[in-house]
Formats: structure tokens, sequence, C-alpha cells
């Protein structure tokens, strides 16, 4: 029998969840979404949607109601409503899991408890938690909130004694962590996937370039030694095999100037650097979430091609309306997430490059280069 799924958040990553759940009509026969903007992508591809806030008791309530399986496209998510409404819905992530990853100091303590290398961290709630910490690392550090970050709007990076006071001010009525600055030859990710039955698989390790603490690019594979893939792939393995609850996962790492890979962070949900497995992989993460979820055999997670994600952003020159984007170079797939307002950095779209038959990523790279000028966000008039 189908089922009715529920997505906390419409997003692009909703959007594309609810397209790749279109292909599993036999599973799934309905999709509602919760999100407080009209129209948002997802609901521009089918779903139903509740408009109200992400955090809104009664709307997750109703949500919970109307569906039998909950997930969620954000990690802001209230989890201690999510856990009230599990005898409605089941959830997936669970909200336990979702707890623990939401609060950046209970997620790197919760990884440091399991063997997982992390940066050195610790917690901070007065300027002399902080004067302590700053004396244990050295600088620089990372003073970062705790909660509800994204696109590295929730860290500071303190070089120097004289800034101390400006980082501190910068959070008022946050709470804080502080972490080691990690000097990283590059950052790199693993799509994991973990079903209700507690099958595991992980995709390869892929590269992410970030522009201004926003992802820019995605290069599958990662340009490193097999030793550096293998070890990461066994260490996001390893984190699935502690954390509870079934899904995607998207796990954020440094590789270090000596080939050791940290954990930055975890994401309970779809991510951005899985982007290209919609091409490029034997099976999307978005469909691979939802077998996760709902139990069924995993997908296969061979990448196929080599390819590189770009993601579209919008200009930092100007906020509105913007001119259509077309792209028809052979091998390159365009996703627009129907967003109608471009500001700036916002996430409008994004699309992958796909190597013909002999292609290196080095010959990717290189008509990278010629696409990106194709995409730039023009003001309509
Ligand atoms: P996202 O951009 O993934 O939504 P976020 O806002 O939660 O993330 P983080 O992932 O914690 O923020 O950090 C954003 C970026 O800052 C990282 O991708 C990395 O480039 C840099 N960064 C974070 N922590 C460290 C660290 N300990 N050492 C060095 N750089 C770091
Ligand atoms: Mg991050």
């Amino acid at each position: 029998m189908g089922k009715i799924l529920g997505i906390i958040g419409g997003g692009q990553l909703g959007m594309m969840i609810v397209e790749a759940a279109k292909k599993l009509p036999e599973h799934i026969t309905k999709i509602i979404i919760l999100d407080p903007t009209p129209n948002c992508p997802a609901s521009q591809v089918g779903a139903e949607q509740i408009i109200a806030d992400f955090k809104d008791e009664q709307a997750i309530i109703k949500l919970a109601e109307k569906s039998d399986i909950i997930t969620y496209e954000i990690e802001s998510g209230n989890s201690d409503v999510l856990k009230s409404v599990e005898n409605k819905a089941e959830i997936e992530p669970s909200p336990e899991t979702l707890r623990i990853i939401q609060d950046k100091l209970l997620q790197k303590s919760f990884l440091n408890e399991n063997n997982i290398p992390v940066p050195e961290f610790m917690k901070i709630e007065s300027m002399s938690d902080l004067e302590e910490g700053l004396k244990k690392f050295g600088y620089p550090v990372l003073l970062k909130a705790r909660r509800d970050a994204y696109d590295g709007r929730g860290n500071f990076k303190i070089d120097s004694h004289d800034q101390i006071q400006k980082a501190y001010n910068y959070f008022i009525g946050q709470k804080l962590m502080l972490e080691k600055f990690i000097p990283f030859k590059m950052e790199v990710s693993v799509i994991a996937a973990r079903n209700t039955k507690g099958q595991i698989k992980t995709y390869p390790l892929v590269e992410n370039i970030h522009e201004e603490n926003i992802l820019r690019e995605t290069i599958a594979p990662a340009r490193v030694s097999e030793n550096v893939a293998k070890k990461a792939e066994r260490i996001a393995s390893d984190i699935m095999n502690v954390l509870k609850g079934a899904g995607v996962f998207g796990i954020e790492m440094f590789v270090t100037q000596d080939d050791q890979i940290v954990i930055n962070e975890i994401a309970p949900r779809v991510h951005n650097s899985g982007h290209h497995t919609l091409q490029s992989s034997e099976t999307s993460q978005f469909e691979q979430h939802l077998r996760a979820i709902l139990g069924l055999e995993l997908g296969g997670t061979k990448l196929v091609r080599h390819t590189i994600m770009y993601n579209i952003l919008g200009s930092k020159s100007f906020e509105g309306k913007y001119k259509p984007i077309f792209i028809s170079e052979p091998n390159t797939y365009l996703k627009m997430y129907g967003k109608e307002i471009s500001k700036p950095l916002r996430k409008l779209g994004h699309f992958n490059l796909v190597a013909k038959e002999g292609e290196t990523i080095t010959d990717l790279l290189k008509t990278m280069e010629l696409l990106k000028e194709k995409v730039n966000t023009q003001p309509l008039s």
C-alpha cells in the first residue's frame, strides 16, 4: 500500500525529493509540504502545501495527522514537537537524531564520544570561557552558534586577541561553542544512507569548493588518493553505525595537510554536495532518501560518470526578478528551483556537467570555466 509522505521544508531539497517520489508511485501516493512561503519550490512540482512556519506546533500536528511518514529537508525543525507526534506518523530520521545533530555542540560531543575525529572544541557560556578556550587552542579559532546556522552565518573566525569582544558581541543571546581552526587542504563530503532495516550505503567521496562560505562547486569524485577516499568513506560508515534513524545524511569533512580526515558537520538530510548524483550515480540521493525511509532495499551508489555540480547563486548586485537562465551545452543538466526573486547569493538553481567517454576531471574543469559565465543572474529589466 502506498503512503502519504509529509516533508518539513519545501525549498529545492524538498522539490527534488518530490520529483523522486513521483517515480515511486506504488510506494508514495501523495506528498504534503510544510513551508511558510506560498508557492515554494516543492509545491510547484505537485506537493500539497500547509503554509506555516517550520516550527509551528499546530501545523506539525496537522501534518502528522495527514501523513503516514514525515521527513524533513531542514535541520532547524522542532525535535520535541516531532517526538510528540511519533504516535501519529513515523518520523525519519528520528527526532532523537535530529535533536543531537541540530545542536553543533551536542553533535560534536556525540561524535567525539564515539571516537569519530572532530576538531578540538569546547562549550562557551561566558567571556571567561572564551578567554580560557583561546589560551587552550591558540589562534585562529572559530566561535560558532550552536543552532540554526547555515551558509557559514553562524561562524566568527577569531585571528587575534583584539577581536574577542567583537566576536562575542556578534552572537548576543545565542548558545555558543568554540572550535579549533583546521587549516585544511580540501573540503570533502560523503553522502550516506541507512534504511529503516539498518542497511547502510555510502557514495564515493566528493570535493567541495566554497565561496564566501557557500558551496559553489562539487567535484565528483574528489581529487584525493585512494587511501584518503577510503579512509573518509570508512569514517562515514562508522558514523552511520552509531547514528540512529533512517534517511540520507550529508557528512562534511576536512582533509588536513597530512591527509587525516576530520569531521566538520553532519546534515540529517539530503545535501547540496549530493546534487551531482541526479546524473552521475546509479541512484540519486533523493530516491535513496525515499528508499531509506520507506524501508526499501537501498539503490547502488556507484559513481558511473565523473561530474561537476555548479550552484547558480543570485548576483550580489541586485535583488528582484531575473532573466531566465538557459544552458544548452551537451552533457549539461540544468535544474532551476522556480524561485521568482533573486537575492544576493541565494541558491536559485544548479547544473551538472557530466563527463563524456574519456573525459577527465581536468577536462571538465576547463569546460566549466566557460559555462560559469552563462549562468550569471541579471535583472529582468
Ligand atoms: P553550511 O554552510 O554547511 O550550511 P554552517 O553555516 O552550519 O554550514 P559550518 O559548516 O560549520 O557552517 O562552516 C561553514 C564553513 O566554515 C565550512 O564549510 C568551512 O569552510 C569553514 N569551517 C567551519 N569550521 C571550521 C574549522 N573548524 N576549521 C576551519 N574551517 C572551518
Ligand atoms: Mg556546513
